[in-house]
Parts: C-alpha cells; structure tokens; sequence
C-alpha cells in the first residue's frame, strides 16, 4: 500500500484529479491508567503507548484511503483528547484528512508509465452501474452486501438515489417495524453522506427540499451541511419555516462569501412580508377595546404590537404562536440567534488578516 499523507493540502508535482472524500479514524488508549500514573514515572510508557495508538490510527485511516481508491490523504489534522471519567483518563487519538486521486503520481516529478486501469476501479464502476439498476426499481432497498460495498467502495454515485429513499423512510412513522433493508439504509445513510466532500454532499441534499423538510433539515443538521449560498436561494415566503430550521446548522469552514449570503440571509428575515393583521377589537363581549391581531389562521386574539397569537389550532390544540409576519416564538429565537452568529463569524473574519 503506497498512501502518501500530508498535512499540507497539496502534494508536489502533483496534481489532484478527484477529491474521493473526508476519512476519519480514532483510537483509544488508556483505560486501564489513572490520570495520576500519566503524570507519574509511568508516563514514559504511556508516551509509548500513545505514539502506538496514533501509529495505528494512521495506519487504519491508510487502510480505508487504499479501499475508498485514493492515492493520497492531504490535510491530515490529529487531535488528542483526553476523556476523564470514573478516576481514568482515556485519551482519543483522532486523525481527519481528505482523500484524493492523483492525475499522476510522482516519483521525482516523473508520470507514472502506463495509463491503465486497476482493478479497484473496473470493480467499483461495475458494483455502481449494477446498483444504480437495481435501484432503479421503487421497491428495492440495498442489502448488507450492497451497504459493504457502498462503504468499502465509496460508491457516490448512488447516493442521490438513497437520498431519495431516505427522504421518505425517515419521515414515515416512528416505531413502526421496518424490514431489515430499510433498517439498513436509516442507519447507514448518514455516516455515509458524512463521508462525502461537502460540496457534493450539498448539491444531493438540496436538490429535495420539500418532500419532507423535517428529515432535509436533520440530514442537514447531522451532517454540518449549513450552504448558506443554497439557503440563500431557497427563500420564499412558502419556505421561510424551511429556512428558519435551518438556521442553527453549520458548516465546517466559513468564508467571507458564505458571510454576504448569510447577511442576505439575515436581511430577508428582517423583511418578512406580514401574513396577518392588527385591528382595534373587543376580546369578549364585556372587554375593552385593544389591539387585536388576526394571524394567518384567522384567528383574533388581544397582543401587543409584535406578540404571538394564543389561539387554540383546531383539531391539534397546539396554541396557534404565529405572529404578525407568520412565525413563532421559538422561531424569533431562532433567528435572533442566527444575527449573533453572523455578527460574530463577520467580526472574526475581519479580524483574520487573510
Ligand atoms: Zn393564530
């Protein structure tokens, strides 16, 4: 297995043809070792220990590079943590680094002799056009066998397909029995999705937003696919709970640009077209006159300027909690939240002298 790792994120006279994935891999050590023993004349060994435990951490992320077909891991990042519980100290040895394919691999800038195809690719283009057939059938749900090589293969080709799938499995009632495939699928679409480069990931999950926007915003959610520039384009009046739920998501790296769309963003939010209205009304036969606001639902209860409707929803008996401009108390939160954010990330870019 020849892997090169770098911390860097490019490789010498190398250039990089496909961006396979993020990989990750952890290792513990130090189950059995008082935190005292760490600090004490055992901490030698445990220094040994630890360099053991990063070695095969590195060792494993290799593994699963070679079997994803990367050629290389650039932007290697380590961490250590050290979890304290119960009088023991274990620490985690983390590694994260992005996959990638190289046009040529060098040795001394020389092109490799040959073009070639290996037998990692001929089987994984094989495994994906068979199963993007398979899937082709609305009932068919991939197996153990299927999730190995998905897994094992990186087989990206199929996830919008299992987006799909997943999309409508996941939003269906909870605690009813699910048949083995569609257990496999709920609990293997998102580690894999996480898998996937960010970009790539985002152009799949957004792609559906309103087959069921609960499950599109946990999908987001889990897997860090906060897109300000996609949120910014899904803003219309119909979606703005969509976008609201949105809003304490994240992303892993913003720059300035996500900075414009996310001020967009706040922008919007600010200027929500009103969906109901104040009147001067009577609540109750014997009330006094006030201001009355009538929310979307129609509904006329006594506020002050910018309060929440309290009505009943009929048939839910959920208290109604629109205001004005159509959204509720906890989505006011939500967005007041989202401005700290903004007003934050704007501070600490202008604060980086890049
Ligand atoms: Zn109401």
């Amino acid at each position: 297995m020849d892997i090169i790792v770098t911390t860097t994120d490019r490789i010498e006279n190398c250039r990089i043809s496909r961006y396979i994935g993020i990989l990750r891999s952890s290792a513990v050590v130090g189950a059995e070792v008082a935190l005292a023993d760490f600090f004490a004349d055992a901490s030698r060994n445990y220094r040994r220990k630890l360099d053991g435990i990063y070695n095969s951490a590195l060792q494993d992320i290799r593994l699963k590079a070679a079997a994803a077909g990367a050629d290389a891991i650039i932007g290697l990042h380590s961490e250590f943590q050290d979890v304290f519980a119960k009088g023991k100290t274990r620490f985690v040895v983390s590694l994260i680094g992005t996959a990638v394919r190289l046009e040529q691999c060098c040795d001394d800038g020389q092109p490799r002799q040959g073009g070639g195809v290996t037998q990692f690719d001929l089987r994984r283009n094989l495994l994906s056009v068979n199963l993007l057939r398979q899937l082709e059938k609305p009932g068919f749900n991939p197996g153990a066998d299927d999730w190995d090589n998905i897994v094992r293969y990186a087989l990206y080709d199929v996830a919008p397909q299992l987006y799909r799938r997943y999309l409508v499995l996941a939003s269906e009632t909870i605690g009813s029995s699910h048949p083995s495939e569609k257990r496999l699928l709920l609990d293997n679409f998102i580690p894999f999705l996480q898998s996937m480069d960010y970009e790539q990931a985002a152009e799949i999950v957004y792609s559906d937003t309103t087959t069921s926007p609960y499950v599109f915003r946990n999908v987001v959610k889990a897997c860090n696919l906060f897109h300000p520039q996609k949120v910014a384009q899904m803003m219309t009046p119909k979606n703005k709970h969509t976008v609201i739920s949105l809003l304490d998501c994240d992303k892993p790296v913003y720059d300035r640009k996500d900075l414009e769309y996310m001020s967009a963003i706040v922008e919007y939010l600010d200027n929500l077209p009103d969906t109901g209205h104040y009147e001067e009304g009577r609540d109750g036969l014997f009330s006094k006159t006030g201001t009355m606001l009538v929310c979307e639902r129609g509904h006329m209860t006594p506020v002050q300027l910018g309060g929440h409707c309290t009505a009943l929803v009929e048939g839910s008996g959920a208290i109604c909690n629109l205001n004005v401009k159509g959204i509720t108390e906890q989505e006011v939160l939500a967005i007041n939240a989202f401005k700290d954010k903004v007003d934050i990330l704007k501070s600490l870019l202008n604060n980086d002298s890049l």
